[in-house]
């Protein structure tokens, strides 16, 4: 595996190495160039691009080993052998990326595993939404006030001043910065003596949506490992694109057909089966069992009628997809206090539609995607103690959107190993 030199190594001799790096650096100028949603513009374009120089310089974040160690897991639950838990905060934040605050919630995933696997017998893949998680895609481009949008601490800040809302590229070395603090963390908290990373009850593995373009494609190597040379990001073992930035001829899902990690697909509640097929066609061409995650985020009043024939028409169509149910996306309201809210029991319920689907379909209902933290957040409301709207501003944390607290997913680990066993 070799640092893909893009643009620059064009006219090197022919071996089958460069003549690799030639074809993925070509395939990635066409992806690029195809039309992107949900990109910032930077108000200097001169100065992103020595962002992006410098950030081509630091050193990968994640290993390709260990991205191919994930692929292999991945592949048992695609094949109904292991159990995919995937969670963390919706954006993480320069405040918010504490030790303290990460180790929370690495706790909360790790109790969550502990459960599942315990009340299953398979084992658990635990992927944290984390090390990376710093853009964000947006409805609106401008707020309620008329500001440009927040888009993640990797692009501008949160504060509602124009000033702070406008682009800043120098944010993205903050972000990665953050990231290496973060992977260095994982690391700490695993054994050394196994390769890795881990915690408590098993291997950590790190996620986020790659959205940002400029920044994802800062840390791409050459990988000829795989059924064909793909490129290898070393900025998180395991990337999704998002519910906003899937249009099948843009240049996220363009991007991610290069990519040799696994990858995801959020497919909300529009999506056809027709659609999924074309989704599955382009991102798992050679059929690789776990290569793809679709993660369903349909809400809990549409993910029995419009999962079931996804599910169906995919099997058949002989790809080994990991299904995948976000409960969250689907099942955000706004409350009377103007906050951003989803309901314990209607998250509650799209699982249970999500494993209706697949019982009734005989398929694996083998992952489950949450936006939660190990912090007392009063962000989402239900459950057994959980916050009513009125006690939602008490501590309401979140960059973005609201997370599950630790009690609240401990009370839903249980629902999912219920209906996981069953
Ligand atoms: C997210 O996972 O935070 C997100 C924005 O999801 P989606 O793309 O499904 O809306
Ligand atoms: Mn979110």
């Amino acid at each position: 595996m070799r640092q893909l030199q893009w643009p620059a190594d064009t006219d090197r001799p022919a071996g089958a190495a460069e003549a690799a790096d030639r074809l993925l650096a070509g395939r990635l100028a066409d992806a690029l160039a195809r039309p992107a949603a949900q990109q910032p513009v930077w108000p200097d374009a001169e100065r992103a691009q020595d962002v992006v120089a410098l950030l081509r310089r630091a050193a990968p974040l994640v290993t390709p080993a260990e991205t191919a160690r994930l692929r292999c897991h991945l592949a048992a639950v695609a094949r109904g052998e292991a159990i995919l838990l995937q969670g963390g905060d919706c954006a993480e934040s320069f405040a918010e990326n504490t030790e303290a605050h990460q180790r929370a919630n690495l706790r909360t995933l790790a109790r969550m595993a502990d459960v599942l696997t315990r009340r299953t017998a398979l084992p658990v893949v635990t992927v944290a939404r984390m090390a990376g998680q710093y853009a964000k895609p947006r409805s609106r481009a401008v707020d309620a006030q008329g500001l440009p949008a927040y888009r993640g601490d990797m692009v501008n800040s949160a504060e509602p001043t124009r000033a702070a809302r406008t682009p800043d590229p120098a944010r993205m070395l903050r972000a990665r910065a953050g990231a290496a603090d973060t992977m260095a963390l994982i690391r700490r908290l695993g054994r050394s003596d196994m390769p890795g990373p881990r915690a408590a009850g098993g291997d950590v593995y790190v996620s986020h949506e790659a959205l940002l373009l400029d920044y994802e494609t800062s840390s791409l190597r050459t990988d000829l490992s795989g059924p064909e040379p793909r490129l290898s990001s070393g900025l998180g073992h395991f990337l999704w694109i998002g519910e906003r930035t899937r249009q099948l001829d843009g240049a996220h899902i363009a991007f991610a057909e290069l990519l040799s990690n696994p990858i995801g697909l959020k497919i909300g509640p529009n999506t056809t089966p027709e659609q999924a097929l074309a989704y599955v066609r382009r991102l798992d061409p050679h059929v690789e069992p776990g290569r793809l995650t679709l993660i369903s985020r349909m809400g809990h009043t549409s993910v029995r009628d419009v999962l079931l024939p996804i599910v169906e028409k995919v099997t058949a169509s002989g790809h080994q997809v990991v299904w995948q149910c976000d409960p969250m996306h689907g099942n955000t309201y706004t409350s009377a206090s103007g906050l951003k809210t989803r309901h314990w029991t209607a998250v509650s319920d799209e699982i249970a539609g999500f494993f209706e689907v697949h019982r009734a379909l005989g398929t694996h209902p083998g992952g489950i995607h949450l936006e939660v933290t190990g912090e007392h957040v009063t962000e989402c409301v239900g459950g057994a103690q959980g916050p009513a709207e009125a006690d939602l501003p008490t501590r309401y944390r979140t960059a973005c959107d609201p997370r599950l607290n630790a009690d609240q997913a401990q009370e839903l680990t249980h629902v999912i190993a219920e209906l996981a066993a069953g």
